[in-house]
């Protein structure tokens, strides 16, 4: 049996799919087989310019059109996206390799940030003063940029997508989006969606690539913002070139988000959401919960229940319907992963469950669940952004030690307390420094009204994404003082106008 050849995959600018013209490409694989399935190109310097070119004349006519003409494109686009989403989900699970009930799970929140911005013509809404001073109103109005980027990150192809373009397209801006070069598919079928919604050619470009398309991007004169989402080193990388480049960035990077549990929680819940927010999506999420710290004498019942959990959960390929975990993204993450585990147990960290013994599939990019207990703070496994299904079970002595723990972290994405203690939580919500703060739930990712963003090496930028801040970062803002020619009010005066 032949093997069939990979798939080309293309650009798709002003909107058409054109197939990449810079003669380098990188191949997008099949997480759950270990096959090559793609082929998608990396676009030159030359190809960005071309792109940015349309995208330039796009927002010119897009800034022009109604509140009301933006908010029924969104809705066009919503309907399609709802009604199309198990075709997308497909597509997600295709490249990424989570299960397909998780690809669904991050469309739906997807959808949820285009809901919002339906909203544009309410959202948008300056304020108003009435006589300012006597004759002379002042108001507010917001206005769009002009072209936008997004560089996005492999472990959400359609969400993270979406939580930036939605609010840019609808703020009257035109997008640009250069997606993961790992799981490329899922922009283009926005894009299809966005043009079926009656979206002008030129407002939604995907522009595939890595280094070279960044930095051209980044260094493009015409893009006015660019949103980043990925890892801390590239985040830092991406607000330090673009904002030298006099750009507004906002710069989202990696985490090491902490379970507090504290000796009165509930620990089934707690075990119940720890274990579904540290193996979600084999841990590549940015909220996934990789460390579980035990306060008190919690640890033991904690630690057991979490490994009562795992043997009935089941890893293999998202796409098959009774599978709980797939694989991770590559061989060599995977293998990164696995390293990490070995790094532990060398370190003395106690191996609980062992992914790397686990009954998994053969072929593919697959690695079991591993629990850690009695891991401590100088151990790498601890300390670095592991991004897969590896729980570290840290134990203290009280919850200002654990307090302490989360506080010393560089990264400050999420983190959430276990407590029946309103007090205690209270306390916790006040003291935590982080961005992002849940109460006995599992993964607190904002919706799509408020906005998401961590702090620390999570965030670089002081805009969070979505939300009203998503909102500001797509737009400007101007103050207009105006008056009219009034017989009653007009005097030649040469003082400073005052208001009172
Ligand atoms: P990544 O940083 O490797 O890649 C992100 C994007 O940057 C991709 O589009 C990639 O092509 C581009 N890129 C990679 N190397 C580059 C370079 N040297 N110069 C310029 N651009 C470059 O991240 P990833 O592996 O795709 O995604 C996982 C990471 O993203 C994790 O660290 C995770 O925590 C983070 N993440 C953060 C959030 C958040 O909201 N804070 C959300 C999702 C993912």
């Amino acid at each position: 049996m032949t093997t069939p050849s990979p798939t080309p995959i293309d650009h798709w600018i002003s909107g058409t799919r054109v197939p990449g013209t810079s003669g380098r490409t990188a191949p997008v694989y099949d997480p759950a087989t270990g096959t090559q399935t793609g082929e998608v190109p990396l676009a030159s310097r030359g190809e960005i310019d071309d792109a940015v070119k349309t995208a330039v004349a796009a927002a010119r006519e897009w800034r022009t059109s109604s509140l009301s003409k933006r908010a029924a494109v969104l809705f066009a686009f919503r309907e399609l996206l709802h009604a199309r989403s198990g075709e997308l989900a497909a597509i997600i699970t295709a490249e990424h390799g989570k299960v397909l009930s998780d690809a669904a799970g991050e469309i739906a929140r997807g959808l949820e940030n285009v809901e919002f911005a339906t909203g544009v013509p309410a959202l948008l809404k300056g304020g108003f003063s009435e006589q300012a001073a006597t004759g002379v109103d002042v108001y507010s109005i917001r206005q769009p940029l002009g072209v936008v980027a997004g560089i996005t990150p492999f472990n959400f192809p359609a969400m993270v997508p979406l939580w930036m373009c939605a609010n840019a397209i609808a703020c009257g801006n035109a997008f640009i989006l250069k997606p993961s070069e790992k799981d490329p598919s899922a922009a283009l079928f926005l894009a299809e969606l966005w043009k079926q919604a009656g979206l002008p050619d030129g407002i939604f470009t995907v522009i595939h690539g890595d280094k070279e398309a960044v930095d051209a991007l980044l260094d493009h004169d015409d893009i006015a913002a660019v949103s980043f989402v990925g890892s801390t080193p590239i985040a830092k990388y991406i607000y330090e070139r673009g904002t030298a480049n006099g750009k507004r960035v906002q710069a989202l990077g990696g985490a090491k988000n902490h379970a507090l549990v504290l000796p009165d929680a509930d620990v089934d819940m707690a075990a119940d959401a720890i274990v579904s927010a540290a193996y979600g999506a084999a841990g590549e999420r940015c909220m996934a919960l990789s460390v579980a710290v035990a306060v008190g004498d919690v640890g033991d019942e904690l630690v057991t229940k979490i490994s009562e959990r795992l043997p009935s959960l089941k890893v293999g390929p998202g796409a098959q319907a009774d599978t709980d975990m797939g694989p991770l993204i590559t061989r060599e993450h995977r293998d990164k992963v696995a390293g990490y585990v070995d790094a532990g147990a060398e370190a003395g960290a106690r191996v609980v469950v062992d992914g790397r013994t686990s009954d998994v599939p053969a072929d593919g990019f697959f690695l079991g669940m591993t629990l850690l207990d009695d891991v401590t703070p100088d151990m790498s496994v601890y300390r670095d952004e592991i991004f897969g299904p590896v729980l570290s079970v840290v134990r203290v002595a009280t919850y200002e030690e654990g307090l302490a723990l989360i506080n010393g972290n560089q990264y400050a994405n999420g983190t959430t307390i276990f407590t029946r203690d309103g007090g205690a939580a209270r306390r916790f919500q006040n003291e935590v420094e982080v961005g992002m703060v849940g109460i006995n739930v599992p993964i607190p990712v904002p919706v799509a009204y408020y906005s998401f963003g961590g702090w620390k090496d999570s965030l670089f930028g002081d805009t969070h994404m979505y939300g009203p801040e998503g909102l500001n970062f797509y737009t400007r803002g101007k103050v207009v003082t105006q008056r009219w020619p009034d017989p009653a009010t007009s005097t030649v005066d040469l003082g400073f106008p005052r208001t009172r």
